[in-house]
């Protein structure tokens, strides 16, 4: 028997707690306090609490509907500087011989990579997932952020756009470097805002192609308060400092929101899908509002279920209310261990879809030991066909301008 045979087996009898990934806990005696209380210390990256619940466990292995995963992440740009994408240069995450058995096994038509890179890059990630595999990649790009402070530079990137366009690109990406990361020297100098008017002519491009801007602005609310005993994702960002934005010279979350706002205002031709649940999955109400103020906008879901799903009841009036302008999203990257909530596999679609499909209680949002965004656990939200259909594929399929 191979060890890990053997693990698997002891766990099958009750022998062996499941497999974890985190270190073993200390003994007991160890959790001891020394002043000899009788109360235990235990350090809160060792609590792992089992839930005692008895309710229902329902594995939803396929989608009830077709899938369209807008958000996804098959390549990346190979170099970056202080958060901006330097060169043209990709990195391939996963073949797609490797991704298409995970796919059809979980129902999944589509997947769209949004980091599709610009110029050679751009046509490398199109040759890579779109060329071979037209029905189930689609590819965006994104734009030449190292060119920003160059003479020119608007009607560059607009013309890029529609190089990109005709080399296969559905859409166009905009990561949160936009507002968080790119300086007026690229790396250096002062933050550029996200409505600043150099970047007109790119959306305005998009708008007359056609093509969707799926735009990523600010981050969780969390992310900009200190990082404290306060703050309710302290362990994700004690585990990645470079995910603070508190501090420095960055801009609140709310003007950074506010700056994309203006940027949906002045583009109404422009169709935006705004990533992240509008970047804004803890205040559903604000979101809503700006869904009622730009027609020209959309949602999508990925890597905010642990949002959603912790406040099922207000979720579900939101599905009601916009059930024809949410995207199905995870956020999914190919292989990884850093950020269990977006690592492609079957669990993760698994969760999607009894998060969707299913009014299960309490359940992890993440394949992890230990909540990854935040210590909570969420509800299902039990939609209704007419909705899942919409969500699950036809809103996407209608943007994109494909057929299933
Ligand atoms: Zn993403």
């Amino acid at each position: 028997m191979t060890r890990w045979n053997r693990r698997r087996w002891l766990e099958s009898v009750g022998l062996l707690a499941a497999a974890s990934t985190l270190p073993a806990p200390k003994s007991i005696t160890q959790l001891k306090s020394p002043e000899g209380s009788g109360k235990m210390k235990l350090d809160l990256s060792e609590f792992q609490p089992k839930s005692m619940l008895h309710v229902p466990e329902t594995k939803v292995a396929r989608s009830k509907f077709p899938v369209i995963d807008i958000h996804t992440h098959l390549s990346i740009t190979a170099k970056s500087t202080n958060g901006v994408g330097i060169g043209e240069k990709m990195d391939f995450l996963a073949a797609p011989e490797t991704l298409l058995p995970v796919m059809d096994k979980k129902n999944i038509h589509i997947m769209v990579n949004l980091t599709g890179g610009s110029g050679a890059g751009l046509n490398a990630a199109v040759e890579e997932f779109q060329q071979p595999h037209p029905d189930r990649f689609l590819t965006f790009t994104e734009p030449w952020w190292e060119r920003t402070n160059q003479p020119g530079y608007s009607k560059f990137q607009a013309d890029e756009i529609a190089r990109a366009h005709k080399a296969g690109a559905r859409g166009l990406k905009v990561l949160k470097t936009l507002g968080l990361y790119l300086r007026e020297n690229v790396t250096e100098g002062p933050l550029v805002k996200i409505d600043d008017p150099r970047f007109d002519s790119m959306w305005d491009a998009c708008g007359s192609l056609g093509m969707p801007v799926a735009i990523h602005v600010s981050d969780p609310e969390a992310f900009f308060l200190p990082t404290d005993r306060f703050n309710e994702r302290f362990e994700e960002l004690n585990n990645h400092p470079d995910w603070s934005f508190h501090g420095h010279d960055f801009p609140s979350n709310s003007e950074l929101l506010e700056a994309r706002n203006r940027v949906l205002a002045k583009h109404p031709k422009t169709h935006f899908i705004v990533l992240h649940v509008g970047n804004d999955a803890e205040n559903l109400a604000y979101v809503s509002e700006c869904m009622d103020r730009y027609s020209n906008m959309s949602v999508e879901l990925g890597a905010r279920i642990g949002e959603l799903g912790r406040q099922p009841r207000m979720s579900r009036k939101f599905f009601d209310k916009y059930q024809d302008r949410i995207l199905f999203g995870t956020d999914a990257v190919p292989n990884g261990t850093d950020t269990p909530q977006q690592i492609f596999g079957e669990e993760l679609y698994e969760i999607y879809y009894r998060f969707l499909e299913t009014e299960d209680e309490y359940f992890d949002y993440a394949p992890a030991p230990v909540p990854p965004q935040g210590r909570w656990r969420i509800y299902g939200i039990g939609l209704p066909d007419s909705i899942l259909k919409k969500v699950y594929n036809e809103n996407a399929a209608r943007i994109l301008k494909v057929k299933l």
